[in-house]
């Protein structure tokens, strides 16, 4: 008997019971909780093709530019002189 993925029913499921690319959907929905992944998809594929990338650039934009906060933080915390270091050494 042949069993396939509950979710996508596209793949072939051996020993797991979800395929390895709704695995790293289950992943996300951890990381980034499941209503943010359930946001995140409505707001983006609920537009045309040309304007998703527009969508995803505004919606993941407050994450990336809290991890260059966090980057700039922890580079003014000593790791900079490090970096200019090396930087001129080149
Ligand atoms: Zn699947």
């Amino acid at each position: 008997m042949v069993f396939f993925c509950p979710v996508c029913n596209e793949e072939y499921l051996i020993i797991s019971n979800l395929c390895e690319t709704c695995r790293k959907v289950k992943h996300y929905m951890s990381c980034y909780s499941r209503d943010r992944v359930i946001e995140i998809l409505d707001n983006v594929l609920s537009r045309t093709e040309d304007k998703q990338d527009n969508k995803i650039n505004e919606e993941i934009k407050n994450e990336i530019q809290n991890k260059e906060y966090t980057l700039r933080s922890s580079k003014k915390s000593g790791k900079s002189n490090q970096i200019k270091r090396g930087e001129n050494e080149n």
